[in-house]
C-alpha cells in the first residue's frame, strides 16, 4: 500500500495544463481527488449511519483510493469482482452484497473467502439460496436485508424498483422466514437514481415502518439506498441536507431511532470528481466530430438525458471567439447512432485540434464504456482545479 501511495504523484493545474503537456488525441479523464474527498466528507459528517459507496458507479482504483483516503470504509458491491477489488485493496474495509440475485458459488465465495455477512434478497428462493450456501457459518452472523419496492418518485432518472424489490406483504413474510432461520434481518430500498424529491426517502421509510410493525421482528439495520442527485445543466440538485434531514425525520417518525442505518450513494459521491477532456477531430459547419461518444464515456446523455457542462480548452493559439453557437456532436465510432442527443454550446470558431472539457462525468461514465470499434477511454490524470460552476 505504501508503494501505491508513493507512486508517481503527477498532477496538473487544470484542463489547459493537461492539453499543453499531453496534447492528447484520445479522451482523458481529469480526476479530482480533492473533490471526491469533499463529497465523501459531506456524507460522512452528516449521515448518522454507515456510508456505503456504490462501487458500480465508478470502480476506478484511483476513485476508490480517494474515497478510502477520505474515510469511506463501507462499500456497496454487487458482484464477486467488485468484492474482490475492494477487499484486496482495503483489507479493513467492509463489503455488503447488495444485489438481490446472486449465483450460488458467488454467495459461497463472498461468505467464505471475503467474509461478507450482509446479503440483500427480494424473494423466498433467494433467501433459501443464501441460507444453503452459508450453512458453514452461524445463522446469527448473517444479516439478511429484504429489498422493498417503492413507488416511482417524481424526477428520478431511473426507477430501479421496477426491476428489484418486493411488496410489503412479501417483505413481512421474508423477514419472518429469515428471523425464524436464526438470521438477523434488515430492510432496504432504492428510490431511483438522481432523485430530485427528498420526500421520496420519507415515503419509503413509512413503507419500512409499516412492514416492520406488521412483521413484529427486531430490525438489525435499515438501508436507505442511493439515488442522491448530482448537478447537471438545468438540473441543480437540492442540497444534501434536505435529503439527510428527510431520512432522519423518517427514521424517527417510524420508530427506527436505535436501528443501525446505511446509505449507498454512488452518483452524488463521484459525479463532480471527474471531468473529461475530448478533442475535436473534424468540423463540418455546425457539426463536430470528437473522440468520445455514446459507446464510451457519454452513454448517460442518452440513457438518462442528462446535460453536461462543457467549455472550450485551447491552451495556445488565438483567443476563442466571444460569440457562441450550438454544435451537433458526433462520437468516434462508425455507428450512425453515435451522436450526442444534446448540442454543445461553444465559441463559434471552435476548430479541429481544440479540446472540450466535459464536466460532472465521474458517475456511470468509464464504468459503462465499451470497446466498440476499438475506442476505449482509459487514461486518467489528476487535476487540482474545482469543477465548473453548478448547473452552468
Ligand atoms: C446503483 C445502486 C446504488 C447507487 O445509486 P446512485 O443513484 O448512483 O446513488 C445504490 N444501491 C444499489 C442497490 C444500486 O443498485
Amino acid at each position: 500500500m505504501s508503494q501505491r501511495r508513493s507512486a508517481r504523484n503527477v498532477s496538473y493545474v487544470d484542463a489547459e495544463a493537461v492539453a499543453r503537456a499531453l496534447s492528447p488525441s484520445y479522451p482523458v479523464y481529469l480526476l479530482r481527488p480533492h473533490q471526491l474527498a469533499a463529497n465523501a466528507r459531506a456524507f460522512l459528517d452528516r449521515f448518522s449511519g454507515s456510508v456505503l459507496y456504490a462501487v458500480k458507479c465508478n470502480p476506478h482504483p484511483q476513485v476508490l483510493r480517494a474515497l478510502y483516503d477520505a474515510g469511506i470504509r463501507h462499500f456497496d458491491t454487487a458482484s464477486l469482482p467488485e468484492i474482490a477489488q475492494v477487499s484486496e485493496a482495503y483489507p479493513d474495509a467492509r463489503t455488503y452484497f447488495m444485489h438481490p440475485v446472486k449465483g450460488r458459488a458467488v454467495i459461497r465465495t463472498a461468505y467464505e473467502v471475503y467474509g461478507v455477512r450482509h446479503f440483500v434478497i427480494d424473494h423466498a428462493s433467494e433467501l433459501e439460496k443464501v441460507l444453503e450456501e452459508t450453512r458453514k457459518g452461524l445463522p446469527e452472523e448473517l444479516v439478511v436485508i429484504v429489498r422493498l419496492t417503492t413507488p416511482p418518485a417524481a424526477g428520478t432518472l431511473y426507477h430501479l424498483a421496477a426491476k428489484f424489490g418486493c411488496s410489503e406483504s412479501e417483505a413481512v413474510a421474508l423477514l419472518r422466514q429469515a428471523r425464524t432461520a436464526g438470521c438477523r434481518v434488515g430492510l432496504a430500498f432504492h428510490v431511483g437514481s438522481q432523485c430530485r424529491t427528498p420526500g421520496a426517502y420519507g415515503t419509503a421509510l413509512d413503507i419500512c415502518g409499516r412492514v416492520a410493525a406488521e412483521a413484529k421482528v427486531e430490525l438489525a439495520c435499515l438501508d436507505v439506498g442511493g439515488g442522491f442527485p448530482a448537478d447537471y445543466v438545468e438540473m441543480v440538485a437540492p442540497p444534501l441536507e434536505l435529503y439527510l434531514d428527510e431520512v432522519t425525520r423518517g427514521l424517527t417518525a417510524n420508530g427506527f431511532d436505535g436501528v443501525e442505518v446505511f446509505c449507498e450513494p454512488g452518483r452524488a459521491l463521484v459525479a463532480s470528481g471527474c471531468s473529461l477532456l475530448i478533442q475535436v477531430q473534424l468540423r463540418k459547419n455546425d457539426q463536430l466530430y470528437v473522440n468520445d461518444g455514446i459507446y464510451g464515456s457519454l452513454s448517460e446523455m442518452v440513457d438518462a438525458g442528462i446535460r453536461l457542462p462543457v467549455r472550450l480548452v485551447r491552451p495556445d493559439g488565438p483567443t476563442p471567439s466571444a460569440e457562441e453557437r450550438d454544435f451537433i456532436v458526433n462520437g468516434p465510432t462508425c455507428d450512425s447512432l453515435d451522436v450526442l442527443p444534446q448540442r454543445f454550446r461553444l465559441p463559434a470558431d471552435v476548430r479541429e485540434g481544440d479540446w472540450i472539457e466535459v464536466d460532472q462525468i465521474g458517475a456511470y461514465s468509464n464504468a459503462l464504456a465499451t470497446h466498440f470499434n476499438g475506442f476505449y477511454p482509459e487514461t486518467f490524470v489528476v487535476v487540482e482545479d474545482a469543477p465548473l460552476a453548478r448547473g452552468q
